[in-house]
């Protein structure tokens, strides 16, 4: 029933794409995101490609994400994307649930993102980010979000134990941020209103972002 509703309303979206050309860039951006969203919609519910199968093996997988890339790639082959320059730079940390499209809203390439282990920035990656700004990056979004299982393991001393330089990292997680505002061209592009830097709570069930909460 589900799917037969996505069906539905996919074929819906497509008759309306007459429609947003003829209203406009903003009618437009919103179709093609319902359309993406069909898209979810139609793949989400198909188990036959989870890699959670209890028999299935790393070949398996292997082979499975083989046969996506080559499929996706034809298309992309067929129909490549506009390249864009950046001008936002998103840190967020490596959990699965998170998608940084869905958080942006935006699938075109407007996006620098970082994906890192519970979002600790280390030296070279603030050197990214600089050079991502030296290069025109107009704000920085710094994400940290709920049920973070690097948060959980440095907060576990069983697990501090077993994940010791992880655990280190999230130790030093604010001071690294501070670092990065503390890097003289971050610091004078901000104070003179030409960056904006955010460090921003992010709910990992609806991508949804937050000013971040200081709870130490
Ligand atoms: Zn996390």
């Amino acid at each position: 029933m589900k799917r037969k509703m996505a069906i539905a309303v996919l074929a819906i979206m497509i008759a309306g794409i007459p429609v947003a050309w003829k209203w406009g860039d903003r009618i437009e951006f919103m179709l093609g995101g319902a359309l993406i969203n069909a898209g979810y919609r139609l793949q989400d519910p198909l188990i036959s490609y989870d890699f959670e199968h209890e028999n299935v093996t790393p070949a398996q997988v292997w082979d499975a994400f083989l046969d996506q890339n080559r499929l996706a790639s034809s298309i992309r082959a067929r129909w490549p994307r506009s390249p864009r320059h950046p001008v936002i730079a998103m840190i967020i940390c490596m959990d699965g649930r998170l998608d940084s499209n869905e958080i942006a809203g935006d699938t075109r390439r407007y996006y620098y993102v970082l994906r890192l282990a519970g979002s600790v920035l280390a030296p070279k990656e603030e050197e990214m980010l600089e050079l991502a700004v030296d290069n025109g990056v107009k704000v920085v979004v710094f994400t940290t979000h709920s049920d973070c299982a690097a948060e959980k393991a440095a907060a576990d001393p069983a697990k501090r134990a077993k994940y010791p330089e992880l655990s280190r990292a999230l130790d030093e997680r604010k001071m690294r941020f501070e670092e990065f505002l503390g890097r003289h061209p971050v610091k004078s592009r901000i104070s003179s209103g030409r960056l904006i830097v955010k460090w921003m709570d992010l709910n990992t069930a609806t991508e949804r972002v937050e000013e971040h909460r200081d709870s130490n």
